[in-house]
């Protein structure tokens, strides 16, 4: 599955270069042309999923170890002492490519990128509902 107007899946298929760091029958992973900081990869199923929504039953596990395993390496090969794991899926959430993929993003103390603020809910009954609204559409 792939389409023709999808910029990853024309970096997957070679049409358009990539600055690959892994690839299996699954999954590719390249920098980041725009990096958050440099070592910024992504990790991408090799079909077409728009989004994480549409990621086939027994596509994960793949995805999960070529993340494990490049997310160790650019830790490596940055010096971070850790890294992050970001997924974005639609507008409101800063998805630009709507071909399903992983940030993986090597992180250092006090690098200066945000962290996201918390905010508690108003009270314990505000927290329960919002548990139920969920819970009752799984
Ligand atoms: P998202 O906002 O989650 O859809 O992320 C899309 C990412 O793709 C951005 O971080 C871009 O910098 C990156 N990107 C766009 N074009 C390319 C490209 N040709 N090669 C590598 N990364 C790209
Ligand atoms: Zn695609």
């Amino acid at each position: 599955m792939s389409a023709v107007n999808c910029l990853f899946c024309n970096i997957i298929s070679g049409q358009i270069p990539c600055a690959k760091i892994y690839e299996d029958q699954h999954v590719l992973a390249f920098l980041d042309i725009n990096p958050i900081a440099p070592g910024h990869t992504l990790v991408l199923p090799k079909p077409h999923y728009p989004t994480l929504l549409d990621l086939a039953p027994g596509q994960g596990e793949a995805l999960l170890q070529a993340l494990r395993k490049v997310g160790a390496a650019v830790q490596k090969a940055t010096n971070a002492p850790g890294f992050n794991v970001m997924q974005n899926n639609f507008s409101a959430a800063g998805q630009v490519i709507f071909h399903l993929h992983f940030h993986v993003i090597p992180r250092f103390d006090n690098d200066g990128l945000p962290d996201w603020a918390g905010k508690p809910y108003a009270d314990n009954a505000a927290m329960q509902r919002m548990a139920q609204a969920i819970a009752s559409i799984l």
